[in-house]
C-alpha cells in the first residue's frame, strides 16, 4: 500500500490521480491533499478519501473548511507553510506534485527531504532547479518520476539501459493548436483560440504553453535535467495524433517508443505505481487499425522562438532557465488578462532574458532571488510601455 500526498488536487492532475487511486483501492491510500482555490472541491474530495490532513492557500478558506470538517479528524492547514507539511507529511511515502509554475518549489524540496519519492507533473521546479533537485534526491536516497506523458515514455524506454548507448531522446508535440496557421494568423490569435487545444484537456497556463511550444522548449530543459543529458541531443518532433508520446535512439540507430492514447491516467499510474506496472481498469484502449495514420514534422522555429528560447535557456544555464521560466509565467498572465498579443508573448520573455546576469552553479536563493528579479524586470518593461 503506498500512502500518496498529493500537492495540487483539484486541477487536472491531481483529478485524475484521485482517479487512479480510486480504482486501485488496494495499492494506495490517500494522506494529504493539498489544493490553491477551490474549497468546495477540496472538501468533497477530503469527505471521500479521509486523508489525515489537508490544506488550502487561504487563511479564511481554512478556518471554513475547519468548521465543515469539524469532529472528521482531519486537520486543515493554510499557506506555504502548510503546502510544505502536506509535502512532508510524515506517514506519506509519496508527493505527487502539481500545482502551477514555480511555487511548487520550496514544498517539493521539503519532500525530498523527508525522504518520500516524488512523482511530478509540474515541471517548473525541475526546469528552475533540476540539478539543486538531483543532488538532493541522490543525498536523501528518494526516486523521481515524471508524470509528464513525453518525460513517461522516455523513463520507460530507458529502463535498464546504459546511458552512453543513448545517441538523441525525441521528446514528441502534438504542434498545439496553431501549428496549422501562418505566421500573420498567429499575429491575430485570442486568448480563446489559444485555450483550445486539440488533444489534451489541461489547466491554462500549460494551455496556452502548448500554444506557443513554450510547454516543449520548457520539457527540453526537463529532460535535459531529469535524465542528465546535453540540451543538444534532445530533440522535438511534431506529431498531430499524439500517440507517441516520446523515442529514444540508441548507438546502433534502433528506435524505442511509447504509445497509448493521450490521457494522463496512463502516465500517473506509472509514476505512482513505480515499479509495478498496474492494470489500467477499463480506460479505453489503443486500436491502430483505428487510428490508421501517423505524421510527423520539424518543429517551426522561426514561428514559434518560445521552442528556441528554451534551448538557449538550457544551454546558458546557471539561473537563465529560472528567468525564462518566471518571465514566461509573467508573459502568459498578461496575455490571459488581454494586455499582450499572442506573438508579444516570446519577445516580452527575451527582453528579460537579454538583462540577465548569470549565476553559475545557483543555490535555492540564486534561483528564487532569479525568479524574483525576472518578474520584477518584466513589470518594469510593461510600465514603460514598450511593446
Ligand atoms: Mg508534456
Amino acid at each position: 500500500m503506498k500512502k500518496i500526498a498529493l500537492i495540487g488536487s483539484t486541477g487536472s492532475i491531481g483529478v485524475n490521480t484521485l482517479k487512479v487511486i480510486e480504482s486501485h483501492p488496494d495499492k494506495f491510500r490517500v494522506v494529504s491533499l493539498a489544493a490553491g482555490k477551490n474549497a468546495d472541491l477540496l472538501l468533497e474530495q477530503a469527505r471521500k478519501f479521509k486523508p489525515a490532513l489537508i490544506c488550502i492557500r487561504d487563511r479564511e478558506q481554512a478556518a471554513l473548511l475547519k468548521s465543515k470538517l469539524a469532529r472528521t479528524g482531519i486537520r486543515v492547514v493554510w499557506g506555504e507553510e502548510g503546502l510544505i507539511e502536506a509535502s512532508s507529511c510524515a506517514n506519506a511515502d509519496t508527493a505527487v506534485f502539481s500545482v502551477v509554475g514555480a511555487q511548487g518549489l520550496r514544498p517539493l524540496i521539503a519532500a525530498i527531504k523527508s525522504g518520500k519519492n516524488i512523482c511530478f507533473a509540474n515541471k517548473e521546479p525541475f526546469v528552475i532547479a533540476g540539478e539543486l533537485i538531483n543532488r538532493l534526491a541522490a543525498k536523501h536516497g528518494v526516486k523521481i518520476l515524471p508524470i509528464d506523458s513525453e518525460h513517461s515514455a522516455v523513463f520507460q524506454c530507458l529502463e535498464g539501459k546504459k546511458k552512453d548507448e543513448i545517441r538523441r531522446i525525441i521528446l514528441t508535440s502534438s504542434g498545439g493548436p496553431f501549428r496549422a496557421v501562418t505566421s500573420r494568423e498567429l499575429r491575430k490569435v485570442t486568448v480563446r483560440d489559444a485555450l483550445n487545444h486539440p488533444r489534451w484537456k489541461m489547466g491554462k497556463k500549460i494551455t496556452i504553453d502548448s500554444a506557443t511550444l513554450m510547454n516543449k522548449g520548457l520539457e527540453v530543459i526537463e529532460a535535459a535535467n531529469l535524465f542528465n543529458m546535453p540540451v543538444d541531443k534532445i530533440e522535438v518532433l511534431i506529431h498531430p495524433e499524439a500517440i507517441i508520446h516520446s523515442l529514444v535512439e540508441f548507438i546502433d540507430g534502433s528506435h524505442m517508443a511509447q504509445l497509448a492514447i493521450p490521457d494522463m491516467r496512463i502516465p500517473i499510474q506509472y509514476a505512482i505505481g513505480y515499479p509495478e506496472r498496474l492494470d489500467s481498469n477499463g480506460l479505453p484502449r489503443l486500436d491502430l487499425t483505428h487510428v490508421r495514420r501517423f505524421h510527423f514534422e520539424k518543429p517551426d522555429m522561426e514561428k514559434f522562438p518560445c521552442l528556441g528560447l528554451g534551448y538557449e535557456a538550457k544551454r546558458t544555464g546557471g539561473t537563465m532557465p529560472a528567468v525564462l521560466n518566471a518571465a514566461n509565467e509573467m508573459a502568459v498572465g498578461s496575455f490571459l488578462e488581454g494586455k499582450i498579443s499572442f506573438v508579444d508573448i516570446p519577445l516580452r520573455i527575451e527582453r528579460v532574458m537579454k538583462k540577465h546576469r548569470v549565476v553559475r552553479k545557483p543555490g535555492l536563493e540564486d534561483i528564487l532571488e532569479s525568479d524574483r528579479w525576472a518578474r520584477e524586470v518584466f513589470n518594469a518593461g510593461r510600465s514603460v510601455g514598450c511593446r
